[in-house]
């Protein structure tokens, strides 16, 4: 091997350079070394986005064997939760945004403010475009390469193609859009304050429309009452008795995904507070001055004259995303797919995170018949007691979406699915028990496209880099079903720690695991200490903090600068 001897100027010491030296790792600190203290070239990882599930990977991700590139339209990271409260000004826009920059530096990683607009798989390429608008005037295009592609890119607002939605609807997914709405708002109270105006006219101007009753719609709909209650009475008294609220929602309840007693509770709730909600209404299009919503009971079709509409129904996948769905053959899905280990189906070296992508519940009886398949069922299509339960605990390691729904239902389904399956006594019918238990995957739901969910997803990827080399060498997952050995990585496991649903008047309706519900105000204490110990840092923290004081001490600030 090499040997090198330097001199140090300091004097008197020697520093030696053999292959294997810790001196030859220093002098290669862009390329760390193998196992033979060869250099190996960093892998090119290159990262869509800085939200929940982009923000939590890097900030997790330690491992020096790769070179780390972040591609984002958006050069901060933004905590949803708080943006309803950015609408009416109870919490300033930049009091939730974290700069990226901080954290690239910090972790010495590459940031370039742009978007993804075409993924090219088979060439381990992306092709970008430089933000509209931004400093540099007009855009810029450029291609970059990647060994490994992390996609992050959230999702946009889904429309269903309404007619009218995206040119005179407001929508709440970006701080702008809170932006937006917060100057709108003010802006409607200012014309219904105008001289010369007809009744009709201010009731129109002040006629606001939520619709959508999912956590976002709903949780806007009881910021903006708030501010009527709280502010509008003492700064617009004279409009005032011309504003309205109306929440409209095609199902038959609000935050149906919530514990029915939350749903009843902010029903009664919105009722008293004189929020017009109407459920079973469809809306089928939206003009400059009227929205029109469909009945489902009667199939008529009702106009009327709106002031301002804010759209909250759910989610789709960025125009980039079906693209790339199309190229590797999903594109007959609704959203793109990976396994439990976040890789995209169909697709080498790209994994795709949070709102973006759902992991495959399809392919879960597919594994389920191959768990049987191996095991030793014998002639008779039985399996023993004691190889079921194997079989069991397999499934549930596997997929861990099995085992929340059985725990969920404290179990009762094993025993269900035992008593049906049971052939003998002893015995286990693998027909009736498939069968039993396609009846669970049919009830299992994907994972929710929220906050939770991405930042869990973003660190349990940035876990696995981290200890890729190992891995590799010693794996540590469940075996492989289809291929030999095992796999490298345990799957994602979701941890659910509950879920909050503002609904104003300083009263929170929150569900916790373990089927604890608790709503009222001590419940709006808890989810002011949750929300300000999950801000990503003590600036915003300290911000947002001092914006909850201001708040109550001054009332919101209505001024539309
Ligand atoms: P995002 O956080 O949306 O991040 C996507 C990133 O990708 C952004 O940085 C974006 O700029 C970037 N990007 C977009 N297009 C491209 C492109 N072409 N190329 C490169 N980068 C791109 N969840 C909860 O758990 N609790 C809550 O209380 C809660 N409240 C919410 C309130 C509101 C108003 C909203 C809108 C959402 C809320 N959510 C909540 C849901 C939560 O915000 C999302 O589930 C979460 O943001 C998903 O994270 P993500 O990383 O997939 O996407």
């Amino acid at each position: 091997s090499k040997l090198l001897v330097l001199s140090t100027f300091s004097g008197g010491g020697v520093l030696v350079y053999t292959d294997s030296s810790p001196l030859r790792r220093i002098l290669h600190a862009d390329a760390t070394l193998d196992a033979d203290g060869q250099p190996i070239k960093k892998k090119k990882v290159v990262v869509l986005g800085s939200g929940w599930s982009g923000y939590s990977f890097l900030n997790y991700l330690n491992n020096p064997n790769y070179d780390v590139q972040v591609v984002s339209p958006r050069n901060f990271f933004l905590f949803t939760p708080l943006l309803p409260s950015v609408t009416n000004g109870t919490v300033e826009a930049r009091s939730i945004v974290e700069p990226i920059r901080g954290l690239i530096r910090k972790k010495g990683f590459e940031y370039t403010e742009a978007e993804c607009v075409k993924i090219d798989a088979s060439n381990k390429k992306i092709h970008c475009r430089s933000k509209d608008g931004s400093s540099l005037k007009g855009t810029t295009e450029f291609d970059m390469d990647y060994d490994i592609l992390v996609i992050a890119v959230g999702a946009k607002p889904n429309t269903f193609n309404t007619p009218g939605v995206e040119e005179h609807a407001y929508f709440l997914k970006e701080a702008e859009d809170a932006l937006n709405i917060r100057h709108s708002v003010i802006d409607c109270f200012e014309r219904a304050s105008l001289p010369n105006l007809t009744e009709e006219e201010r009731k129109k101007i002040l006629h606001f429309v939520v619709v959508g009753g999912g956590p976002t719609g709903v949780e806007f709909s009881a910021e903006l009452h708030d501010f009527l209650v709280d502010d509008v009475a003492k700064i617009y008294p004279k409009v005032q008795e011309f504003t309205r609220i109306t929440l409209l929602e095609a199902g038959d309840h609000i935050l149906n995904m919530f514990d029915k007693r939350i749903t009843a509770f902010a029903e009664e709730k919105f009722q008293r507070d004189g929020i017009d909600l109407k459920t079973g209404s469809m809306v089928v299009g939206v003009t400059a001055d009227e929205i029109s919503t469909k009945e489902r009971e009667t199939g008529k079709i009702v106009s009327e004259p709106y002031g301002m509409v804010v759209w909250s129904t759910g989610i789709g996948s960025r125009p980039v995303i079906r693209d790339f769905m199309q190229q590797i053959g999903q594109g007959q899905r609704r959203v793109l797919a990976t396994d439990e280990w976040l890789r995209v189906e169909g697709c080498d070296s790209v994994y795709a995170l949070g709102d973006t992508a759902t992991i495959n519940q399809r392919r879960v009886m597919e594994d389920i018949a191959a768990i049987f398949k191996k095991a030793d069922t014998g002639d008779t299509g039985t399996l023993n007691k004691k190889d079921f339960n194997g079989v069991v605990k397999d499934i549930c390691q596997r997929y861990p979406q099995v085992e929340l729904y059985l725990k969920k239902n404290k179990l009762k389904n094993i025993a269900h699915l035992l008593k049906s399956a049971n052939g003998e006594d002893t015995q286990v019918n693998i027909e009736k028990f498939k069968q039993a238990l396609s009846e669970v995957d049919s009830q299992m739901k994907n994972l929710p496209a929220t906050a939770q969910v991405a930042s869990q997803q973003g660190k349990y990827l940035a876990k696995c880099f981290n200890r890729m080399e190992k891995c590799e060498k010693k794996p540590e997952g469940p075996l492989r079903f289809r291929g030999e050995g095992r796999h490298r990585f345990q799957p994602f496991r979701y941890r659910h720690f509950g879920s909050f649903a503002p609904l104003g008047g300083e009263q929170t309706a929150a569900e916790l695991p373990g089927d604890w519900v608790s709503i009222g105000h001590s419940s709006q204490w808890l989810w002011y200490s949750v929300y300000a110990s999950k801000l990503v840092s003590w600036r915003t923290r300290t911000l947002v903090i001092s914006d909850w004081a201001r708040r109550f001490v001054f009332g919101r600030d209505s001024s539309s600068i």
